[in-house]
């Protein structure tokens, strides 16, 4: 069964770059379909609107119910996880996105302004599965490239999408913390060489530098990462 996405969002033409490269191929081969759809379809207003002012005050808009609502009904099941972009919601990580490629069918909700009426969660929450997340501690103005950093990440974990599964296993956050650095020809490049353990061709010491260096890299960048901290 391929994974089924649906993504809800005003602005569809946001999502044109899923037709590129490992995303696009992804479809072609049917591993992963991806449906975009207009909030706006799902309106019964002549200005088709789909925000007001919030209750209780305060600065901007907040998103209507009601075509979330129709829109989500229309595309839910009861395999469905419905994932609403939020700067308010759990860190999206590594062993999310797995989670994820593992999953029947997603739905994005993109919120934009000031985000979704909050009844839109509590209401699919006791029907289906529902997560809020974040993919970051900063503030995107929607939801939608938070909802396309999700789905690369996610469909790039589908079995058979990558043509080398391999390529998964020695990758940042796979490891217990990030990646090493990687050098390709040429050999030396406005006068810094490769490192010479990576020419010498023995397995074990090029391991035993790659292990380092992550530690080296993780220590500097990511101490959070490390084992115990
Ligand atoms: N008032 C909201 C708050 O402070 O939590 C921020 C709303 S933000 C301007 C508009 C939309 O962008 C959100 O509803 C959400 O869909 C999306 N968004 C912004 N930052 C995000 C993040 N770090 N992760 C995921 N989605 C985000």
């Amino acid at each position: 069964m391929p994974l089924r996405i649906d993504v809800i969002t005003i602005f569809p033409d946001y999502f044109a770059p899923l037709q590129l490269s490992l995303m696009g191929k992804a479809q072609q081969s049917g591993l992963v379909t991806i449906a975009i759809h207009d909030l706006r379809e799902f309106t019964s207003d002549r200005h088709r609107s789909v925000d007001d002012t919030p209750y209780g005050g305060g600065a901007g808009m907040v998103m209507t119910p009601e075509p979330w609502g129709q829109a989500i009904d229309a595309v839910v099941t009861d395999q469905s996880t419905l994932i609403v972009p939020t700067p308010a919601g759990k860190l999206f990580s590594q062993p999310v996105a797995a989670e994820l490629a593992h999953s029947t069918h997603l739905i994005f909700a993109c919120g934009r302004y000031e985000g979704i009426d909050q009844r839109v969660v509590e209401y699919y929450r006791p029907r289906i599965d529902v997560r809020e997340l974040s993919i970051g501690d900063y503030v995107l103005a929607g939801g939608d490239v938070a909802t396309l950093a999700m789905i690369e990440a996610s469909v790039r974990l589908v079995p058979g999408v990558l043509g080398n599964p391999e390529s998964l296993v020695e990758e940042s956050h796979q490891l217990p913390g990030v990646e090493y650095p990687s050098y390709t020809k040429p050999p030396t490049w406005r006068g810094l060489d490769v490192p010479e353990v990576l020419l010498s061709g023995h397995h074990d010491q090029i391991a035993r530098w790659r292990a380092e260096q992550s530690t080296i890299r993780t220590t500097h960048n990511r101490p959070d990462l490390l084992p115990g901290s």
